[in-house]
């Protein structure tokens, strides 16, 4: 017999060991391997490849049907992504109307010759940058299929991320493409054409190979299978390369656990290595000449230092290799790797480096979506590179967000703000995208640290990366892993300042003597509320600090290391418009009154933030 007592112990008993076992028991995620067999023609900048993908279904849903990604097609005349270029009132300087102007030999395809599932025809349809399948059977809920496919393509000339011979004579850079299956998650099928903007895809493993001129060397995502066989600096040491036969050789790459596969070769790459010691080998593939060698010779030291700071802060970086590959167009993140252009000043290098590395535990291992929410990917990507970029060049800045916070100020009062919760292609503007998902993203970012204190964001941040790499975490989930380390509720800062593009404005309205003690007014200007820090300055220089949280946030975050010391809580309901705070102290003993001097506060106005009390007594 089962009494009440005992059985509520049980229930507790199981859940909390049911919650330890798995933090999101009702996140399914799909689950992908690809096995892939490609070889390169590199006179006519063709490829011919066959694959295998398992599919696994881990959904409740029955599929009918699966559509692929076929990126390069987005490189021809009148593609979407051309037409977009082209109509849009601020194009990218990359792509503008050079799309349009390709030649037949210089577009980009990718074609599917012939699919199967299970060893069946399945039909399907070539709709520009998507495969749109019809499935002779059903995948049904938890069952896995394997798809059998014959491709190939062109690489086209590079406009836009991946091509060939970008503007620094890099061949191939090879992003994006092979038919990759679209992400199918609780949402359903995310079958976006190819615009412009960036990335989602489901987890799985890769077995990649790739047969090319032997000439070439490859640098990218995954481990090199047969390195002792293919030398170019990846043969262990003491190793001697058996010299090849023939014209080819044959790259043999696994990745574990990632969400996409890039790959880079140019016969000229000077591939270095450097070893982490509790880390991963990190590549670096560049051509050497008077615009690389002396900075890139620089950057391999302030790449092991910004895995070592990331590592040590926000997350262990899972994977056995990195990758900085001279390539691409600017700067582009892809798992384990990322592809930049090499010909920069030092600060310059480092940055984009950096930026990229860091989007690694972003949108590498966390899986933010950067497609439907690329603020969440940018953001915490820009928030970091920031913090990194500080901690590697020693420079101990007493801001370092100051130029996100800059930017979002001029983005909010330009009048073409779009909500954060806006698809990345499908901005208005190209410069409400940039401003927006990177600044914006990064003050959300920094601000959350000030709403719920800086120790609470610091535990916060290690929390997100436990509890949901490898799954894909959305806006809201981040808010929740801020919400259970702090025991604040933050619904209302994710609807205000992420799903919309109202404003935070307070203002010290006035200080008055009321007998012998002071009374604070504040003042609620801008539509957005917002908990305060008001720091007290008194005429002997010292301060102290009144803490106005919102009523909703329903707690109060705990004093904060190096600010003043609170001396008063008032609970702020965001209805009202004013706040009045009654002060022991007479007001000849104060200099000033202040809203957050630590300008984490995305006030867009600060001018009316501080009332100088002192200056104020001697006019009257
Ligand atoms: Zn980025």
């Amino acid at each position: 017999m089962i009494n009440k007592f005992s059985l509520s112990v049980f229930v507790i008993a199981f859940l909390s060991a049911f919650s330890a076992v798995q933090a999101q028991s009702d996140r399914w995620q799909q689950k992908v391997k690809y096995i892939m067999d490609v070889s390169m023609d590199v006179e006519k900048n063709t490829f011919k490849g066959t694959q295998r993908l398992h599919y696994t279904n881990n959904s409740p849903d029955t599929l009918t049907r699966a559509f692929y990604h076929l990126y390069f097609n987005a490189f021809q005349p009148n593609s979407m992504m051309d037409v977009r270029s082209r109509t849009i009132s601020d194009p990218d300087r990359r792509v503008m109307d050079r799309i349009q102007k390709l030649s037949p030999a210089e577009i980009g395809i990718l074609k599917v010759n012939s699919l199967t599932m299970d060893g069946k025809k399945v039909d399907f349809e070539h709709v520009e940058t998507i495969l749109e399948v019809n499935l002779n059977k059903p995948i049904l809920p938890g069952q896995t299929v394997v798809f059998d496919m014959d491709f190939e393509g062109q690489v086209p000339l590079q406009v836009r991320r991946a091509g060939r011979d970008n503007a620094e004579g890099i061949r191939y850079s090879m992003s994006q493409w092979y038919p990759k299956m679209a992400a199918y998650d609780r949402r359903g099928w995310h079958a976006n054409p190819y615009v412009g903007r960036e990335f989602y895809g489901n987890f799985g493993d890769f077995d990649v190979k790739i047969t090319i001129d032997k000439t070439y060397i490859l640098g990218g995502t995954g481990y090199l299978q047969n390195a002792n066989q293919i030398g170019h600096g990846y043969e262990d040491e003491g190793v001697t390369v058996p010299v090849a036969k023939g014209k080819n050789l044959t790259w043999h790459f696994t990745a574990p656990n990632v969400h996409d596969f890039m790959w880079a070769a140019d016969p000229k790459y000077t591939h270095e290595k450097v070893k982490m010691e509790d880390g991963p080998m990190v590549h670096f593939l560049y051509v050497k000449s008077d615009k690389t060698q002396e900075n890139w010779a620089k950057l391999k030291g302030y790449t092991v230092d910004a895995i070592q700071y990331m590592s040590d802060n926000f997350g262990k970086y899972p994977y056995e290799q990195y990758s900085v590959v001279q390539g691409g167009d600017g700067g582009m993140e892809y798992p384990m790797s990322t592809l930049i252009t090499g010909h920069r000043g030092l600060q310059s290098l480092v940055g984009v480096t950096v930026h990229e590395l860091i989007h690694s535990w972003y949108y590498g291992v966390l899986g933010f979506n950067e497609s439907s929410e690329p603020w969440l990917d940018e953001g915490f990507t820009t928030w970091g590179t920031s913090v990194v970029m500080d901690a590697v060049f020693k420079k101990e800045d007493k801001f370092v967000q100051n130029g996100a916070y800059t930017s979002y100020f001029r983005l909010a009062k330009s009048g073409y703000e779009e909500p954060l919760t806006t698809h990345g292609d499908h901005y208005n503007l190209n410069s409400a995208y940039g401003p927006g998902t990177y600044n914006k993203g990064a003050v959300f970012v920094e601000q959350l640290a000030y709403v719920i204190g800086k120790e609470n964001f610091n535990k916060a941040m290690l929390r997100l990366w436990n509890d949901w790499k490898y799954m894909h975490p959305n806006g809201h989930d981040v808010i929740r892993v801020m919400e259970k380390t702090s025991g604040l509720e933050l619904d209302w800062y994710y609807d205000y300042f992420i799903a919309s593009t109202k404003t935070i404005d307070y203002g010290v309205k006035s200080v008055d003597a009321v007998d012998n003690q002071t009374k604070i007014t504040l003042e609620r200007v801008g539509l957005m509320p917002m908990p305060l820090d008001v720091v007290v300055t008194y005429t002997d220089g010292s301060q102290e600090m009144i803490y106005l949280p919102l009523v909703i946030q329903r707690g109060n975050k705990p004093e904060e290391k190096g600010m003043p010391t609170r001396i008063m809580t008032v609970r702020w309901p965001w209805t009202n418009y004013s706040q009045e705070v009654q002060l022991a102290k007479p007001i000849s003993s104060i200099k000033s009154v202040e809203i957050d001097p630590s300008q984490r506060l995305a006030d867009v106005n600060r001018s009316n933030n501080k009332l100088d009390v002192s200056t104020l007594m001697e006019k009257k």
